[in-house]
């Protein structure tokens, strides 16, 4: 249970970064976070051990070869809200968790902005293990990964998920000329669940300019929740 001493600091943190933003007062209401409640996982967590499972010590493609770790994702398996980013980084190669390294920092904040905790979300990322020097994910590596993806979305059954990034995009929508610049902020579907792309933090780290429009692509999905 959080004490007063963390609502407090809670509070603090979240009128600093409104701040950052340029804000001079709370652009929308806090009341509509209260409703974004976190649904039980309900069996799931096993189901998602079982994809964990099937994948095993993959060496499916040739991804496997430089990997230290397979990334599988994290967080609560009855989660509404789910995060997909693109393939993990050196951070997230050794320590066997997606968005851990500066970028993961910046999405957990972007996270508790969102009023959610990390571990009430569910994160992952298109492909499991890192490409050698953080290239793009090749096309073979994406056909061969992306069941994996499939299944766990099927099993969290999110309400909402936010795409971080042109390569989630494009791999969750299968539409290789889909452009983030243009897309983010629209909703989109994968098999009925609305999809709210957005850039991915690694961008935001090099362009914070734009973390403003993140924050209004991830309130979308907010509003709706709510
Ligand atoms: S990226 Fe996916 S398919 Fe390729 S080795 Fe890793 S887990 Fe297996």
């Amino acid at each position: 249970m959080h004490s007063r001493k963390d609502i407090l600091n809670d509070a603090k943190k979240m009128l600093e970064y409104y701040q950052a933003l340029g804000f001079d007062s709370l652009p929308i209401s806090t009341r509509a976070f209260s409703n974004a409640k976190v649904v039980s996982a309900g069996g799931k967590d096993e189901r998602l051990l079982a994809v964990r499972e099937e994948i095993g010590d993959c060496n499916r493609c040739k991804l496997s070869q430089g990997r230290k770790n397979i990334v599988f994702g994290v967080g609560n398996a009855g989660a509404r809200l789910m995060f997909i980013g693109e393939a993990p980084g050196k951070e997230e190669d050794l320590q066997g968790e997606p968005f851990v390294g500066e970028a993961g920092v910046l999405l957990t904040r972007l996270i508790e902005k969102m009023g959610f905790k990390r571990e009430d979300v569910y994160i992952a990322n298109i492909i499991k293990c890192r490409p050698p020097l953080n290239r793009d994910p090749e096309e073979d590596e994406i056909n061969t990964c992306r069941p994996f993806l499939d299944r766990q979305i099927e099993v969290i059954a999110p309400e909402f998920i936010i795409t971080l990034g042109r390569i989630a995009l494009m791999t969750l929508m299968n539409n290789n000329k889909i452009r983030i610049t243009a897309a983010r902020g629209n909703f989109f579907e994968y098999k009925g669940i609305p999809v709210m792309p957005t850039f991915h933090p690694a961008y935001l780290l090099r362009n914070p300019k734009d973390k403003w429009l993140t924050w209004s692509d991830v309130k979308k999905v907010l509003e709706r929740m709510a």
